[in-house]
């Protein structure tokens, strides 16, 4: 089993975790029904991604 050379300092570790950090969701509208979207996803509204129809919405669900 593999172990560790040294022990990480608490210094070290948080330069590590320093990229650890969660961003928040980008977010969008969608320019056919002006819905928030999440960028470079399908809009989940209408369907419709980079300006045309890719699957069909849900209707009366
Ligand atoms: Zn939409």
């Amino acid at each position: 089993m593999a172990v560790p050379k040294r022990r990480v300092s608490p210094a070290r570790q948080g330069m590590r975790r320093s990229h650890h950090a969660v961003k928040p969701k980008q977010i969008a509208y969608c320019s056919h029904c002006e819905q928030p979207v999440i960028t470079h996803r399908i809009c989940s509204n209408c369907g419709y991604y980079g300006g045309k129809e890719v699957i069909k919405a849900k209707e009366g669900e």
